[in-house]
């Protein structure tokens, strides 16, 4: 049988490629990015080469990149780093109700702990967050607001340019995890106003465990560390650097940036052709997201009568996911699909096939017939 993986939102494969950039870290180069002679220089030259790369992905300063050991680090910087250094009067945080786990419990943890006040932003039934909804909430008093730029279950994209103008006009700092995003669609954190933007590398063909929070000048100078030590990354982030994903991230980045265009309007016709013959053979099939604001390489499909997870063990051995894999596992429905207002029954429902650089149109082939026939089973079976 052969194994197909549309699972990439959840975890893309690395890029041959990107292993090829990474080799020569991993075997025979030493020294520490932070040491003074010439093996530790050797190795900050090429995390400062990287530095530029995950910049250029996302439209920010090789200067203000820091780092992380992933997007879920970057969210955790961006959030507690901003409320730990609050000025005085600055106490409220906004972030919308479809973010990751890492975003939204970050989050809830930093309320619960008495450190802010949140306020839950909601989203349309089509997934997003209308600039009104957050102009409602903004107040002389907020902190921080996060708001994704594109959805990991549903692909939907949010108006972050506009979201950004109004958080700056309060006077808040505006953070953005582009984890998504970043790679997929055009994204510029400078002509959108974003301050803080969090990406991973795993997410964009490259190695796991490693990703960056870009900011600006001005935001990272309203940050405070979330890990402490020798002052590494601007004093932000400390601990020796990890060389070669930083090294291998800058590469995915590159390459990513290089192939969007393309690799997106491949991968937007091997998607519509999924949703397109799915809805043609089987009856009961909707889309959850709105589909004329969404990544191009992801659809959440809702499938009438049939519950997911037993739908995707029929599916095997190709790969989908029924909900964001961080939240994998748990028996809860996804809080993205129930933030837009789908029950819990029809959350159940919903299996996400995310597709991206190594999809071909064989697997695409492939993953009809499986889904339709695990349909199909399932609903026998019930
Ligand atoms: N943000 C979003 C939108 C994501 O999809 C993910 C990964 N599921 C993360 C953050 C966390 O990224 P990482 O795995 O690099 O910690």
């Amino acid at each position: 049988m052969t194994e197909v993986y549309l699972d990439y939102n959840a975890s893309a494969p690395l890029d041959p490629r990107v292993f090829e950039a990474m080799a020569p870290v991993l075997s025979g180069e030493v020294g520490n990015a932070s040491s003074v002679h010439r093996f530790g220089r050797r190795q900050a030259a090429v995390v400062d080469e990287a530095r530029e790369h995950v910049a250029a992905l996302v439209g920010g300063r090789p200067g203000g990149v820091v780092f992380t050991a992933g997007a879920t680090e970057a969210n955790n910087l961006a959030l507690r780093g901003a409320v730990e250094a609050a000025p005085a009067g600055r106490q409220r945080m906004l972030v919308s109700a479809v973010e990751h786990a890492s975003v939204g419990r970050t989050a809830r943890w930093l309320a619960d702990c008495g450190l802010v006040k949140l306020d839950i932003t909601r989203v349309t039934p089509g997934g997003f967050v209308e600039p009104d909804t957050v102009q409602e909430l903004l107040g002389p008093d907020v902190l921080l607001v996060s708001v994704m730029a594109a959805n990991s279950e549903t692909g939907v994209l949010n108006p972050v340019g506009e979201i950004a103008e109004q958080v700056r006009a309060a006077g808040a700092l505006f953070h953005c995890d582009a984890t998504q995003m970043a790679g997929r669609l055009p994204f510029d954190m400078e002509d959108l106003g974003a301050d803080l933007v969090s990406v991973s590398g795993h997410k964009i063909c490259g190695p796991g465990g490693v990703g960056a929070l870009v900011g600006t000048r001005h935001a990272l100078t309203k940050l405070a560390p979330v890990i402490h030590g020798g002052g590494h990354e601007r004093g932000l982030r400390s601990g020796s650097l990890n060389v070669a994903g930083i090294v291998g991230l800058g590469a995915a980045a590159r390459i990513a940036a290089d192939e969007r265009e393309s690799e997106s309007a491949r991968v937007a016709i091997l998607r519509d052709r999924l949703v397109t013959e799915l809805e043609a053979q089987l009856p009961g099939v909707q889309q959850n997201g709105d589909p004329t604001r969404r990544l191009p390489n992801t659809a959440s499909i809702r499938f009438e009568d049939a519950d997911a997870e037993a739908v995707m063990s029929n599916m095997d051995p190709v790969a989908v996911s029924t909900g964001s894999a961080c939240s994998a596992g748990s028996i809860e429905p996804s809080e993205v699909l129930t933030a837009m207002g789908l029950s819990r029954d029809t959350a159940f429902e919903s299996v996400r096939f995310s597709l991206g650089r190594f999809t071909t149109d064989g697997d695409i082939g492939i993953a009809i017939e499986s889904a339709i026939a695990a349909v199909e089973r399932v609903r026998t079976m019930t």
